[in-house]
């Protein structure tokens, strides 16, 4: 069993990702268990070529060196074949609708935004044939379907009986980070979850794809996100900048503070546990 840190390579981390990082080093390190980093390269419009690099650099910067590395652009094989396992369960089925449609039924009310900012799917491509099995507690008898998926389609997971249907592989053709993380998370022996907060509203998606396949439920923790002056989360889109990628005066000074960051906004007991790998953690990187 071990834990993880999970970082998009979509830019360098910063002060708020350093502060995950460091609470899922801890964790797992409490745990007397390895520390796995995965670099989750999923949506290459969006990542930059030299991140990775870079985000590894940083975490060495930290003293948090991980025990085994994976990038999710090698395990394509793992998650069409969980595609196929939900597919022939009835609960992925292709849907062809376009972005635009899905603001047009927005604007004529038919749906709702969730919090994230994603359109609650309305349930246009979902089969009607499923429906009773998908609702009953066993997943069976909702009759195979292909995993066959017309060009420029997307599959979606059937999920909460219909009320909130998400995207696991997109219609150009990437896998989309629920399905590929929970995949991921089982397949590497990932019994506990350390992540930020702003992660928490994907838990219920999360879990009912565990269970639709059968795989473990690992514990989670997500750690308040670091706010800026403005009270706005640290991001690439609110110019959050990079920590140090050397070990440097700074980078301890980055690393002290991301442990104060989870001394306040963590219950003690959890923080009392950690303060042992924290310590030994301390003393190496301040040498
Ligand atoms: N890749 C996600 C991020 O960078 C983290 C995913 C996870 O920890 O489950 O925010
Ligand atoms: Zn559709």
């Amino acid at each position: 069993m071990a834990g993880r840190f999970a970082p998009s390579p979509t830019g360098p981390l910063h002060a708020g990702s350093l502060a995950t990082a460091l609470a899922s080093w801890l964790e797992a390190r409490s745990r007397g268990q390895p520390w796995r980093l995965r670099i989750e390269d999923l949506d290459p419009p969006r990542e930059s070529p030299e991140a990775a690099a870079m985000i590894q650099r940083q975490l060495q910067a930290h003293g948090l060196v991980w025990d085994a590395i994976s990038f999710q652009s090698d395990h394509s094989p793992r998650y069409a074949q969980a595609l196929t396992q939900l597919s022939a369960m009835g609960l992925a089925y292709a849907c062809g609708c376009s972005r635009r449609r899905l603001h047009d039924d927005l604007e004529a009310g038919l749906t709702v935004r969730l919090p994230g900012g994603e359109i609650r799917y309305p349930g246009h491509c979902r089969p009607q044939a499923a429906q009773p099995a998908v609702a009953s507690a066993t997943w069976g008898g909702a009759g195979a379907m292909t995993t066959e998926r017309p060009r420029g389609s997307s599959s979606r997971f059937w999920s909460a009986g219909g009320q909130d249907d998400f995207v696991l592989l997109r219609a150009d053709g990437h896998w989309a980070y629920h399905l590929a993380v929970v995949v991921d998370d089982a397949a590497e022996g990932i019994d506990h979850i350390v992540r930020g907060s702003d992660l928490a509203d994907c838990l219920p998606r999360h879990r009912a794809l565990q269970r639709a396949l059968g795989l473990a439920e690992p514990e989670v923790l997500h750690v308040p996100v670091v706010c800026n002056g403005e009270g706005e989360k640290l991001s690439k889109q609110t110019l959050a900048p990079a920590i140090a990628d050397r070990p440097s005066a700074e980078a301890r000074a980055e690393l002290g503070r991301a442990w104060e960051h989870l001394v306040r906004s963590l219950p003690e007991d959890r923080v009392q546990r950690w303060s042992g790998p924290w310590q030994a953690l301390w003393a190496g990187v301040r040498s």
